[in-house]
């Protein structure tokens, strides 16, 4: 099972590359696989729409009550939003409300455009088991990077040599995860 999520996961980081970059918007892929193994679905941020997300534009593709959602997983290379003001209803609830039974996220949200996004832990709360992929968190990142949520340590110096850039305890405390992400992201290269 670790080794089929790894493979989707690889899969959604590939998507969130082709995402046209974005000021205002994260770059994400998400990959919809059946209870059967099989996928069903894929989509990325901006894909044919510009304010589309990721999780939004696969289970777009697809019609409502389509059978092979049904008990199936949603690989996302970011949480799924939970609070959004270019849609009526946020991914977190596209996807309560889609029958699918697993969200597999590889990386939290960061607080930039929204200081506290909820999306797992309201998956969790509508009974969906939620898992994250740590190990994707770093490769799930990178093509944010223009976003600048990683240029807190890239910035000051060479990525080969990591250091948190942060210049105060608060300033660091606030970026924390972004700080981990970034690190990690230095020592798997
Ligand atoms: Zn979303």
């Amino acid at each position: 099972m670790a080794g089929e999520d790894d493979r989707w996961m690889r899969l959604a980081v590939e998507l969130a590359w082709r995402c046209p970059p974005s000021e205002t918007a994260y770059s994400v892929g998400a990959v919809i696989v059946g209870a059967d193994g099989t996928e069903v679905s894929r989509g990325y941020s901006r894909e044919d729409d510009p304010l589309v997300h990721a999780e939004e534009s696969a289970l777009g593709k697809l019609a409502g009550g389509d059978p092979r959602l049904a008990g199936g997983t949603i690989y996302s290379t970011l949480e799924p939003c939970s609070r959004r003001k270019s849609r009526p209803r946020t991914c977190t609830e596209l996807i309560i409300a889609s029958g699918l039974r697993r969200v597999v996220i590889a990386w939290r949200e960061p607080p930039l455009f929204v200081a506290d996004c909820q999306g797992a832990e309201l998956l969790s709360r509508a009974g969906l088991t939620v898992d994250e992929l740590p190990a994707f968190a770093a490769q799930a990142a990178a093509p944010n990077r223009h976003l600048g949520v990683l240029s807190e340590t890239y910035r000051g110096g060479s990525p080969a040599r990591p250091r948190c850039a942060a210049p105060s305890a608060t300033r660091c405390h606030q970026v924390a995860t972004l700080c981990e992400i970034s690190h990690f992201g230095t020592i798997a290269a």
